[in-house]
């Protein structure tokens, strides 16, 4: 037997494969051949890295003994991937093509390494609580501190400690209104973790990593945990594949932009923006790691009359930046300049992707939660987003709070699958359906929650009803 030729195995792999969600980049047409599997270029940078676990050739430029040929026609990547991800928890993060490092690194090791998703595994219990040590960043400068952090799954709180022995937490923070998400560039760690939570109608964040790639993705995955545990008990009637979704969130996209006032008369400053998709929010900050957002605007859909300009308003331009754009809301036009043509494309093309995605029902709700609890009111859907923009701490006006907060996704669209009507959304239309059917719509308000406790807005001590620049001078911040 002479010359078996890697590509027609990879050809007939390739085929086998097709239509699986695999989330390599580009064609893979590289292998392990350690382990039989066809995986891109992107992978195989991080398969090198373990050369206990994985080996590494190209299939069109490296020579291939015919045993390592038979042997990938024995495996290939849907025999491989049945053995080693025969069972993967729900709430496990299965890294995508555009994720950090760390994560790709600690799939490869859980898959390969510790085995932990083979189907002779004993049956994978929920991480639950979890305790440990994390570095993270002081709210009011950027030195990094170790606090002690505890989660606890079941009653859906995270705390956090500082150093003093037998006091109480520096922080609660409800599980129901957590994310988190590695930002390993903006952090300056490569394993940076931005976890992000609502209090007092603002977003707080906290910046944390540990040394270890390990510690930090259980951390993670342990939250995704603990939040679909949360997710279930909220939400019985939705099937788990519709909460995993929701169970953490990535900014569609960030960055420095410049904005002027209500006037649009007032001098532009630069403000770091970041757009949450799932939650309809552009926020922006003074700085990329501040503690709390300066502003934020919840965004409608087009059909609301919210819409996005590729330029700015006749006879207004901006101070270094020219390269413009127009956020129009019902209330207000944002006008925003960007440091460079791409960044400004990049903007708008996020910014259209948000806004022509009509809002769900579980947007709707959410809106509707958070205005009934702050008007005591039932207003309809229109008059909700008519009252909605947030003001920001630079002369215009005070933020209202927002204690209430749901859920909702505009993921489908964004992955490319054709929006369909989920459960979650056949629900919440019914409960939507007009104002005056209150009972109707708690449909999707948790009903049955773990812990009272859950229900409430925790007392955080840290930053009990301050808003970034209200902070009063001299109060203690780590
Ligand atoms: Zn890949």
């Amino acid at each position: 037997m002479q010359g078996m030729d890697p590509t027609a195995v990879f050809q007939e792999d390739q085929r086998l494969e097709k239509g699986l969600q695999t989330g390599h980049q580009g064609d893979p047409d590289w292998a392990s051949y350690k382990l039989g599997v066809f995986i891109c270029l992107n992978c195989s940078g991080v398969h090198r890295n373990f050369p206990d676990i994985s080996k590494v050739k190209s299939v069109r430029l490296d020579f291939w003994e015919d045993s390592i040929v038979e042997f990938m026609t024995h495996n290939g990547n849907l025999r491989v991937k049945a053995k080693f991800e025969a069972r993967v928890p729900a709430f496990y993060y299965v890294p995508q093509a555009d994720d950090c490092l760390v994560l790709k690194e600690q799939w490869i090791r859980a898959k390969y390494e510790r085995q932990e998703f083979m189907a002779d595994r004993k049956t994978i219990s929920l991480p639950g609580n979890r305790e440990g040590f994390l570095w993270k960043r002081g709210r009011d400068n950027a030195q990094f501190l170790r606090r002690r952090f505890v989660l606890l799954a079941r009653e859906g709180l995270l705390k956090y400690y500082t150093k003093e022995e037998g006091k109480g937490p520096k922080a609660v923070i409800n599980i129901k209104d957590l994310n988190a998400s590695f930002q390993t560039e903006k952090i300056g760690h490569p394993h940076g973790l931005q976890i992000t939570y609502r209090t007092e109608g603002h977003t707080r964040n906290l910046f944390v990593y540990h040394e270890n790639g390990k510690e930090i993705v259980d951390w993670f995955n342990a939250l995704r945990a603990a939040r679909l545990q949360y997710l279930k008990t909220a939400f019985p009637e939705l099937p788990e594949s519709e909460l995993v979704p929701l169970l953490t969130r990535n900014y569609l996209k960030q960055g420095f932009m410049e904005k002027t006032g209500p006037k649009q008369r007032e001098p532009f400053k630069k403000r770091w923006f970041a757009l949450d998709p799932q939650e309809r929010r552009l926020l922006y900050y003074k700085n990329p790691l501040d503690a709390f957002e300066q502003g934020q605007v919840v965004l409608g859909s087009n059909e609301q009359g919210y819409a996005v300009l590729a330029d700015l308003p006749k006879g207004i331009r901006g101070n270094r930046w020219k390269a413009g754009l127009t956020l129009v809301t019902p209330q207000r036009r944002f006008v925003l300049t960007c440091p460079s043509e791409k960044e400004q494309r990049d903007w708008l093309e996020s910014l259209r992707d948000v806004l022509s995605c009509p809002l769900t029902p579980l947007n709707l709700l959410r809106q509707y939660n958070e205005v009934s609890v702050q008007k005591r009111e039932e207003p309809t859907a229109m008059a909700v987003f008519g009252n909605r923009v947030h003001l920001d701490a630079e002369g215009e006006g005070k933020p209202p709070s927002s204690p209430e907060r749901g859920i909702s996704s505009c993921l489908e669209r964004r992955v490319g699958k054709a929006p369909r009507p989920c459960a979650a959304a056949n629900l919440a239309a019914g409960a939507l359906s007009g104002p005056g059917e209150r009972s109707r719509s708690k449909a999707l308000v948790p009903r049955r929650a773990p812990s009272p406790r859950l229900l409430l807005p925790p007392a955080e001590p840290e930053e009990a009803g301050l808003a970034v620049s209200r902070l009063p001078s001299g109060e203690a911040a780590e």
